[in-house]
């Protein structure tokens, strides 16, 4: 199964913010969307990706005393070189990607464009419905 799978089955809807928006604004984005991470571009209504923040850094920042929210901005907190995957890509390859890099997004790129996330929760699921599938035709040829 390739990443091209999962994001014809989930869409292509990638959330994104502003560098300059605050992170009080990414949590209620992230709670909004009742998701982990949004994609930082510039200028920002381009899908011109330049990072991405997690529920993760707000963490960090918290932990960092960067308070309050409101007067901290995306650019202080976000991670710069994101690691990114092509949607030809095997889900057992983003799988290793995602534990080696201690990573659960990956935005996915095609020809310099944007056209998807994926998250950990995606490709274990990914996996789940497959290995299920399996089992099924697997007991079907065994029981007759
Ligand atoms: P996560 O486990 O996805 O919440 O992210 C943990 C840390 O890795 C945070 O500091 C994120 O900003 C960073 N991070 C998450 N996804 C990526 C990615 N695709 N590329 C680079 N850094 C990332």
């Amino acid at each position: 199964m390739l990443l091209r799978d999962i994001l014809h089955a989930k869409g292509a809807a990638v959330h994104t913010v502003s560098p300059d928006a605050t992170l009080a604004e990414v949590v209620h984005r992230l709670v909004e969307h009742n998701c982990g991470s949004l994609v930082v571009c510039e200028p920002a209504d381009s899908m011109q990706m330049v990072g991405i923040i997690t529920e993760r850094d707000i963490l960090r920042a918290c932990a960092a005393g960067r308070m309050p929210l409101t007067a901290h901005t995306v650019r202080e907190c976000m991670t710069c070189n994101v690691v990114t995957g092509s949607p030809s890509q095997p889900v057992e390859e983003t799988m290793g990607v995602l534990t080696a890099k201690r990573i659960r997004h990956m935005p996915i790129v095609e020809q310099n464009r944007l056209v998807g996330i994926i998250s950990i929760g995606d490709v274990v699921k990914a996996q789940h419905d497959e290995l299920t599938m399996e089992n099924h035709y697997l007991k079907n040829y065994l029981l007759g």
